[in-house]
């Protein structure tokens, strides 16, 4: 039997419609106060100005603020510095977000650590994923959470379950493993030295490919019954496609997102999310959504 598709569209339609009733009980408690998400966008790169104008639109379709901060790709580092100080500084602005990548010389990683980390909505500084690591309250990376919430959607029993993360970037797979981890799942986090990659997949009940190599994933490295979400996004001559070959997965696994529609949306969903939980980070008196 095919396995049930997981619609990231409408659960994260579900979370932006949670986050506009949460940011207006936000705005009557702190007198009409909005949380604001401050984008920093160095360069002209055209793919990453339309991930931008997307979170701008989201913020703004939430009842939001959003400040934009387009800088040219010559741009001096200490001119970028200055910024962050500044938006840091500023209590308009809840979450400060820098668009990765940054063009050389600059170093993303460096920048993105003099975010505050209570305004850190990518969850990317060394303090965020520090907390992360130890359990304790803090900004967690969207993508990661997004995938955490089509699973609680879909129903998957992660205590005591095999779970295993193909990739281990900053960005997804270290943090995925995190949060899987706090779930009481057992983890196993795989990458380009791993041996017998289809092996280890197989003893997955849930399995996570973050990867970048287009159908990587094959219906013979699928335990039947297992979840199965794809967060690989690569561009090929017949469009957008997945880590896992969807097609031929789908007759094994109960459960798989599809490519596009699955991780992607929930995203921005979960950076609107960060951003109104950062805003109340910021009220000390506040408890945090
Ligand atoms: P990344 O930083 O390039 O990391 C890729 C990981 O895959 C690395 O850990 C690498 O291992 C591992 N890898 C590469 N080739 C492998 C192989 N043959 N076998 C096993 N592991 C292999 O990428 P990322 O930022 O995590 O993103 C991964 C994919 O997810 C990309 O397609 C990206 O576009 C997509 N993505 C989507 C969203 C979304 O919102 N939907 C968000 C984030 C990422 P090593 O560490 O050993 O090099």
């Amino acid at each position: 039997m095919p396995a049930e598709l997981i619609d990231g569209k409408q659960i994260a339609a579900g979370v932006r419609a949670a986050v506009t009733r949460d940011v207006e009980a936000f705005a009557q408690e702190f007198g009409g106060a909005r949380p604001g998400l401050a984008t920093i966008l160095v360069g002209d790169d055209p793919g990453s100005a339309i991930y931008v104008a997307g979170k701008q639109k989201a913020c703004k379709e939430v009842g939001m603020q959003g400040f934009n901060f387009p800088l040219a790709a010559a741009t001096p580092r200490v001119e970028v510095v200055e910024l962050i100080e500044r938006l840091n500084a500023d209590p308009d602005v809840s979450g400060i977000l820098l668009q990765l990548p940054v063009p050389e010389p600059l170093d993303g990683v460096e920048l993105t650590g003099m975010i505050d980390p209570r305004k850190d909505v990518d969850g990317l500084t060394a303090i965020s994923a520090g907390l992360l690591a130890q359990g304790r309250e803090g900004l967690r990376p969207c993508t990661p959470q997004g995938v955490m919430a089509l699973l609680d959607a879909a129903g998957a029993q992660l205590e005591g379950a095999e779970a295993v993360v193909v990739g281990r970037s900053n960005l997804f797979g270290k943090p995925m493993a995190q949060l899987l981890l706090g779930a009481n799942a057992t983890v196993t986090t795989c990458h380009s030295r791993t041996r017998d990659l289809a092996g280890v997949c197989r003893r997955a009940d849930i399995l996570i490919a973050a990867v970048g190599r287009a159908r990587m994933v094959q219906a013979d490295w699928v335990k039947p019954g297992a979840t199965v979400i794809d967060v690989g996004m690569n561009r090929t001559e017949d469009g957008l496609a997945g880590d896992v070959d969807f097609d031929a997965v789908k007759e094994v696994a109960a459960a798989i997102t599809p490519v596009p529609g699955g991780v992607g949306p929930m995203t921005i969903a979960f950076l609107l999310r960060n951003t109104l939980k950062a805003a109340r980070l910021q009220r000390p008196a506040a408890a945090v959504a």
